[in-house]
């Protein structure tokens, strides 16, 4: 879903609509398949520890599942920051093997004391709705997709809804990190577009992003990308979150100066940060008809 702004301004990409749109097709889904396999699909979210920022996101995922019809309550975990490695893992490989859960979510940050890389790779990777266990992350650089990291996934969403045939576009990435720069890459490299990831080492990012039809700011620096540098009619996608001083939710981009070049962009809050709750959600339905045997991993076709 997109809204038409006053002319010379950039249409906006309203995630917020398109991930409500989303959920509503996912329950529709979910009612349908539960007539046939009699379980909803059961998504296990663990947070250890009190962050507050951690919390606000547990609940927003739990609320989220409620809305569509995926059974969390029952599976999910709040655990004391003092918890041991030992102990969560235990916990993962009871999750891995019941049937009922078809998703296991460890929301992170997780206390010092923990190896998330450790955390991550216990879990059964038919199970990792956060996409970000190696096999599913090589299963994506390897052209052959499976459960896809949800942020990347959702930016890939927005990017279907303007229309705009991604091969051969020229992508620049800001940010390089595991859950959002380096899964981006490897999705635009999959919809055949021309990828360059810029990060905290790039000599001229302003010289990339002038040079973009396609922006994916996931920084985490509040109007890194200045809007004078946006190539006129290109896409922005920003998924940075920052809090102002004064207790404003910014992202990477200029937003005022970029929209006044740019073609399309995602406006913070409201943009990514839905679509990427939307897509853990289709994830754990991908999930659950996997387990159900409804389909088998996913295949894409046209690859560069
Ligand atoms: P991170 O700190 O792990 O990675 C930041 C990346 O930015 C690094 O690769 C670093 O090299 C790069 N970087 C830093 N300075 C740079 C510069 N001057 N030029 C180019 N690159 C630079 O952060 P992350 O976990 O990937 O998150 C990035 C941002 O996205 C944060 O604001 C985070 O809150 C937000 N985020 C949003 C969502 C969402 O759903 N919207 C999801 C995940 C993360």
């Amino acid at each position: 879903m997109v809204q038409q702004s006053a002319p010379m301004t950039a249409r906006i990409l309203d995630g917020k609509a398109i991930a409500g749109r989303l959920r509503r097709e996912l329950a529709e889904h979910i009612r349908r398949g539960m007539a046939g396999h009699g379980r909803a699909p059961g998504l296990a979210v663990i947070l250890v520890g009190d962050d507050a920022a951690s919390q606000v996101y547990v609940r927003n995922k739990k609320n989220a599942c409620a809305e569509v019809g995926i059974v969390s309550e029952d599976f999910s975990h709040t655990l004391p920051a003092d918890t041991s490695q030992q102990h969560l893992l235990g916990l993962i490989a009871e999750l891995n093997a019941d049937a009922r859960v078809d998703g296991i979510l460890v929301q992170m940050p997780l206390p010092a004391h923990i190896d998330p890389e450790a955390v991550i790779e216990a879990i059964d990777p038919g199970k990792d709705v956060d996409g970000f266990h190696p096999y599913n992350v090589g299963r994506l650089a390897a052209r052959a997709p499976r459960l896809r990291s949800c942020t990347p996934y959702g930016c890939m969403k927005l990017l279907e809804e303007t229309g705009v045939d991604l091969h051969g576009q020229e992508a620049v990435i800001v940010g390089a990190s595991n859950i959002v720069g380096r899964p981006m890459a490897m999705e635009l490299l999959l919809a055949g577009a021309t990828v360059t990831v810029t990060h905290k080492f790039t000599r001229d990012l302003a010289a990339h992003i002038r040079c973009a039809e396609i922006v994916v700011a996931a920084a985490g620096k509040p109007g890194l990308v200045k809007g004078e540098w946006i190539r006129d009619g290109a896409i922005v996608l920003d998924v940075g979150i920052n809090r102002l001083p004064d207790g404003r939710l910014v992202g990477d981009v200029e937003f005022e100066a970029a929209r006044q070049r740019a073609g399309w962009i995602t406006p913070v809050p409201g943009g990514v940060g839905p679509m990427t709750i939307a897509m853990l959600m289709a994830n754990t339905v991908q999930a659950w008809r996997e387990h159900l045997g409804d389909i088998a991993g996913e295949t894409t076709g046209d690859m560069p």
